[in-house]
């Protein structure tokens, strides 16, 4: 087996729980997820929905599946659902929307995956005899192929009210809700108000092995269990997983700030060394290697050579920090980059 990096910026995914979330769950009261009697999961479901203002939440395995889930929730076969150009649905999750909810995208362009409300409301024209009907906008809080952009929350509102004018729900994917709110200071239920549906992921930076949480109204959770059931979502003892998840909240969120400043400190070490970054407003450093005259997969294996990992997207080349990477970690990753640009050609 391949060993670890000695710093892996590939993705905030890449976090192991620690001995005390370990502990938590190892000691977590159990019952049956399924028929609803699992009291660990049921206390982490109440919780995000609290902290999130809505009435009622759910647990599922990933944040794929919130997504899927709530897509399906939300619309029929045949109708489009409105969301940026490079969102994680459309992107990222292998067509499901398309595969299971029978839905067409309607993809807008926006800056950093941040769309306008006039774009929204052109987009959101009624559909007809030849149109499809848009039935839901999907939002990203924060966006990720964006850069990790926080969207402000006037532009959030403004696009959920122009939704709401036309009578259309927004659903928002917040796998790394925590980071906005973090970044902005904000406090996470204001996300939470304006739209029918949103989810955190408990995997993305927050350090816990599996777990997503997708809240809304009492009739739009009802709905999504059945989904959640028959794309085989329903679990048995999962409060194990949950009680993660529990622990995350209670001891992963404020610290998100460091992983801020070391993102910060790593765009700053890396325009330091002449490479051009995006700008960095959470925990995610998306990096232009172009300027090396390495295509980003060389850059990475020659990267990879110095015991530093990170990942890209096409050209861009990305590093996201975490629970498990320290500030001194950024100092060998920019070392370390400097020596991959020190022996090229
Ligand atoms: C990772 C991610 C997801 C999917 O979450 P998983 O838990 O990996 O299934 C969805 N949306 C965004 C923005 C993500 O970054």
């Amino acid at each position: 087996m391949p060993r670890p990096p000695a710093v892996d910026l590939y993705s905030d995914t890449q976090t192991k729980p620690t001995a005390a979330m370990r502990t938590a769950m190892a000691g977590a009261e159990v019952g049956d997820e399924q028929q609803g009697t699992d009291p660990t999961v049921n206390r982490l479901c109440a919780r995000v929905a609290e902290i999130l203002g809505h009435e009622a939440g759910l647990f599922l395995p990933t944040g794929t599946m919130c997504n899927l889930v709530a897509v399906a929730t939300h619309t029929s076969p045949g109708d489009a659902i409105v969301t940026s150009v490079d969102s994680h649905i459309v992107r990222s999750e292998t067509g499901g929307a398309a595969a299971y909810s029978g839905v067409i995208t309607d993809l807008l362009a926006g800056d950093g995956g941040r769309f306008a409300p006039e774009a929204t409301a052109e987009a959101l024209a009624p559909g007809n005899a030849y149109r499809p009907w848009p039935r839901l906008v999907c939002l990203e809080q924060t966006h990720n192929f964006g850069g990790g952009t926080v969207w402000p929350l006037e532009q959030y509102r403004a696009v959920a009210e122009v939704a709401h004018r036309s009578g259309v729900p927004v659903h928002t994917d917040g796998a790394r809700l925590f980071n906005a709110t973090v970044a902005s200071g904000t406090d996470p239920g204001v996300w939470g108000e304006p739209v029918e549906s949103i989810w955190i992921d408990f995997t993305k930076g927050l350090g816990a092995p599996m777990g997503a949480v997708l809240v809304g109204g009492h009739d739009f959770i009802q709905a999504a269990r059945v989904h959640k059931h028959r794309c085989g979502g329903a679990m048995r003892q999962a409060g194990i997983a949950a009680a993660g998840c529990l622990h995350a909240l209670d001891n992963h969120i404020e610290r998100l700030a460091d992983d801020h400043a070391n993102a910060a400190r790593l765009a700053e070490g890396l325009a330091g060394l002449g490479l051009d970054t995006e700008p960095v407003e959470t925990n995610m450093v998306w990096i232009d290697v172009s300027s090396t005259g390495q295509t980003a997969a060389r850059f990475l294996e020659l990267l990879a050579t110095h015991d530093v990992r990170m990942s890209r997207v096409e050209e861009r080349v990305r590093a996201v920090t975490h629970l498990d990477v320290s500030a001194e970690d950024i100092e060998v990753a920019i070392t370390a980059v400097a020596a991959v640009l020190e022996r090229l050609p």
